[in-house]
């Protein structure tokens, strides 16, 4: 526990600052961990550059190191990159909403036609999809089969009709048949080509469609940037979907999507089963881009557990030598709190690595102590000196708490010794001197 506590002690030295020097290790891991997950090189660079900057100067957070402080700065940042919110699907104001789903051929977008379709359906909202993938029988055939799994009906006109022929077909249906949303589901390639783009541009012609989605597989990495620069330029998209997040991808790919074309990913796909489409999180993304997410909440929660007010009320109780058994106890449950959380994370700034057994040995003792505390009256806890000057009281915190009278002289002594400790650390140099117990 020892170390723990000098770790939340550390805390009180309080001058750190982000600066050039510190940052460089940090970012240098940071732009490792955005390569490795597939964002592209200018993206990584542009960023690397632009958080640095940002990031000198900012104070640290009592008890955060630099570079996990940084992580947190690098996080945010990503977030606002991907658009900072949940983007939402819009809706017509009257008549059917019209969703145009495009993108290469075996990036999802037929499975992701019925998922979208069920998605909805469970928003109460009835749907129709329609067979836009004319070049195989079998494309048309797996949509009514997706279609059935989900029931939802399916506009089919064989694969004799042109593509826009059969998205207006489609549509007039919906119309008849007062449908909420029509889903068109089209044919990709295996690269983009002038036909594909051709045909897109016809069939968004005929629909006027509420959103053109383009579909995005995950693992498309580094070259996502340029299809999602060439589909909007060529046909405009007002959104993407991520599909297969549910692979190895660190979905780099994500990243890419709304710097170049400045539209959010609306939807992710993570997995082969209906259910599995959901609304995108920037910020679960960014976690999960960075691939630093136990960082990330360990920051969030020092945030929380050391707000400043304490740490400031503290700090003036250490000045005037104020520190008492009440303080020791709640920076002791502070500790302890950390201490389970680094059971998680292994990553209490100052502790290094810890091992199960050593949380398990601070757990025990933080509760003996708590025992012994909890059995003074509130002047004892308040004036520490009355438990040094007698032995009775120590006696019946000790009968009370049900340990040893030479557990609780420790912890008496333990208390004077911090005091002298954190004048110390503080750097108040007059010190003060530890009282010999009478006995
Ligand atoms: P399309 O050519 O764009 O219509 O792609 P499909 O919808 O036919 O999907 C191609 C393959 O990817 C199929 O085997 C799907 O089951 C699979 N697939 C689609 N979305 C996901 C996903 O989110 N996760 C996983 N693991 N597989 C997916
Ligand atoms: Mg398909």
């Amino acid at each position: 526990l020892t170390s723990g506590l000098e770790a939340a002690w550390n805390k009180l030295k309080g001058e750190d600052v982000l600066t050039k020097e510190n940052i460089v290790e940090p970012m240098r891991d940071i732009r490792r961990a955005l390569l490795e997950a597939d964002v592209s090189l200018p993206v990584v660079r542009r960023f690397v550059q632009a958080v640095s900057e940002q990031a000198i100067g900012v104070g640290l957070i009592r008890g955060v190191r630099p570079d996990q402080q940084l992580v947190k700065i690098v996080h945010n940042e990503l977030v606002k990159l991907m658009g900072g919110e949940v983007s939402e699907l819009v809706f017509a104001k009257s008549g059917p909403t019209v969703i145009l789903l495009a993108g290469l051929q075996g990036v999802g977008k037929t499975t992701v036609s019925a998922k979208l379709a069920l998605y909805l359906k469970k928003q109460g909202k009835s749907c129709m999809l329609i067979a836009g993938d004319v070049y195989r029988p079998a494309a048309i055939d797996q949509l009514v089969i997706v279609g059935e799994q989900v029931d939802v009906p399916v506009y089919t006109a064989g694969t004799d009709v042109k593509p826009a022929e059969i998205a207006r077909q489609g549509l007039e249906e919906a119309k008849k048949k007062k449908v909420d949303v029509v889903i068109m589901d089209t044919a990709g390639r295996l690269q983009i080509d002038k036909a594909m783009m051709d045909e897109l541009k016809e069939v968004k012609r005929a629909l006027n469609p509420t959103e053109v989605l383009l579909v995005v597989d995950a693992m498309t990495g580094q070259e996502a940037a340029a299809l999602v620069t060439t589909f909007n330029l060529e046909i405009g998209i007002t959104g993407a979907i991520l599909t297969k997040l549910d692979g190895d991808s660190r979905g780099g790919a994500a990243l890419s999507v709304k710097e170049v074309s400045g539209k959010p990913i609306k939807l992710v796909g993570r997995g082969e089963r209906m259910e599995d489409l959901e609304p995108f999180y920037p910020d679960r993304m960014a976690g999960r881009i960075l691939g630093m997410g136990d960082v990330l909440s360990f920051v969030e929660k020092a945030q929380e557990i050391m707000r400043q007010e304490d740490a400031e009320e503290l700090q003036k109780k250490i000045m005037s030598a104020k520190f008492d058994f009440n303080d020791f106890l709640s920076q002791t449950r502070a500790v302890a709190r950390m201490g389970s959380m680094s059971r998680v994370i292994g990553m209490i700034p100052g502790m290094g690595k810890v091992t199960p057994s050593q949380i398990r040995e601070a757990e025990k003792s933080s509760k003996i102590m708590e025992a012994m505390i909890e059995a003074m009256t509130p002047e004892e806890r308040e004036k520490p000196e009355l438990l040094a000057e007698s032995p009775v009281r120590r006696k019946r915190v000790a009968q009370d708490s049900g340990k040893t009278e030479q557990q609780v002289s420790q912890l008496v002594a333990q208390l004077f010794q911090m005091r002298v400790r954190m004048k110390n650390l503080m750097g108040v140099m007059e010190g003060g001197s530890i009282p010999a117990l009478s006995n």
